[in-house]
């Protein structure tokens, strides 16, 4: 696939979609749980156990969107509540105290343990709050014991990150220093973390933390110099968590694409008084290499008509990266929830004529899908299989999660997520 033509940066759309009439839906959603998150949240928190109380339901799905890990020690596990429990026949309280005990004793390397709700343990009104501060007390000083939900009732997937994070920056140290530091919230794979870490030094500002850190016990500290950069679009929760502590959040799109980790490095450069021209400077030859690598995907993805059903939080920003720098037309954006507070760079370069929606009521959407008839359907794995049975081509949003995605690197990658199955449907036609 070489010899195709370079890509030139789409220039962002004047109107953008700040003011377009926004679709509500409220009705029957198909989408994942925050148990989800658990899968990247145990990989990036290497020295954390997400201890689930919850169904033998919410034991699947983590076993089989996690896989079973044989060569390590497992760093999540499902408390699960049998009937006696849900009938509240039984002291549930006794139970996990006890099962957490059991684990502490055997797992010395725990030394941060998430307790993570669920339906089940909602539905039975389980304090996990008052559990995580009783637990805290009786483990003072070997571990510390948070709490977060990642129940499925009114929640999408990526929410649980959200949450946990949230629970982190109640932990989070107060700042004392008083020179401004930078802190980049959301999980990133550790490869694009170190790229990220080298950009923002040779740029100039040495001072740059991320959440979540490698290890919960090494968490940053939040103040009033506290600069808060987003690399995720679905953690306004712990933004507005941070922004409580004290911290300001710097306005800016999202590192996806070459254009977008551009702007996202220039919006951080502006907030430390750090002229465009040397983050250009710095980000030249990282950019140049994404612009070409990016070449190769343009040909397949230009004048394809793509739309996002509502499922990842990501929508927005992927489809700002796919009509802008590989030329795809979005003909329906659906998101979970619409925060202006931290999509509204987002918005601005997204095009005008894009139709929005937020929330969904999924048959109504399959309809309009199925007149629409895009070349491409972003969706959950439950809708996949359906569309594909009425010849529509479709991509699993939750591997947008699993996946490293972020920065210039990961821009060819990002884009060849989108052309496989375009790419897989023109084979199978020949
Ligand atoms: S938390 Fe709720 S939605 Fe998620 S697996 Fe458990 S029961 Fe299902």
């Amino acid at each position: 696939m070489n010899g195709f033509p370079a890509i030139q940066p789409g220039p962002p759309v004047a109107t953008g979609c700040v003011d377009t009439e926004v679709l509500r839906e409220r009705g029957q959603r198909e989408v994942f749980c925050g148990l989800t998150g658990i899968v990247w949240l145990h990989r990036k928190i290497q020295d954390a156990f997400f201890l689930v109380v919850g169904s033998r339901t919410c034991a699947h799905l983590l076993q089989s969107a996690a896989g079973v890990m044989i060569f390590a020690e497992p760093r999540f596990a499902t408390a699960i509540l049998e009937e006696r429990d849900l009938a509240g026949m039984a002291d549930c309280n006794e139970e996990l105290d006890r099962l957490v005990h059991q684990l502490l004793a055997r797992r010395p390397d725990i030394r941060t343990l998430f307790l993570v709700g669920s339906c089940p343990s909602e539905v039975i009104k389980l304090d996990l709050a008052k559990a995580a501060e009783r637990l805290s007390l009786s483990h003072h000083g070997r571990v510390r014991v948070l709490n977060y939900t990642g129940s499925g009732i009114e929640t999408t997937f990526t929410q649980g990150e959200d949450q946990c994070l949230q629970a982190l920056v109640a932990e989070m140290p107060a700042q004392s220093a008083t020179e401004p530091s930078l802190l980049v919230v959301g999980t990133l794979a550790d490869v694009v973390e170190d790229q990220f870490s080298r950009l923002f030094e040779a740029m100039g500002i040495d001072r740059v933390a991320f959440l979540p850190p490698r290890s919960a016990t090494a968490l940053p500290p939040v103040g009033e110099d506290t600069r808060v950069l987003l690399a995720q679009p679905f953690l306004g929760d712990t933004a507005r968590a941070l922004l409580r502590r004290g911290a300001s959040l710097i306005d800016a799109p999202y590192p996806f694409g070459v254009e977008g980790t551009l702007a996202w490095l220039r919006a951080a450069g502006r907030d430390f008084g750090i002229a465009g021209e040397r983050v250009d400077t710095v980000a030249a030859a990282p950019a140049a290499r994404a612009r070409k690598a990016l070449e190769r995907y343009r040909p397949v993805l230009a004048g394809r008509r793509i739309t996002f059903l509502p499922d990842s939080q990501l929508e927005i920003p992927l489809a700002r990266f796919l009509a802008t720098e590989c030329g795809m037309r979005p003909v329906e954006v659906g998101t979970p929830y619409l925060d202006r507070q931290v999509l509204g760079g987002e918005l601005e370069l997204l095009g005008g004529d894009t139709r929005l929606s937020e929330g969904q009521d999924v048959d109504l959407q399959l309809d309009r899908v199925r007149v629409d008839r895009p070349d491409l359907t972003v969706c959950g794995l439950g809708l996949a299989n359906p569309l594909e049975a009425e010849g529509l081509r479709t991509k699993w949003s939750i591997e947008l999660v699993f996946t490293p995605v972020h920065g210039f690197e990961q821009a060819a990658d990002l884009a060849e997520l989108f052309a496989r199955p375009l790419i897989r449907n023109e084979r199978l036609a020949v």
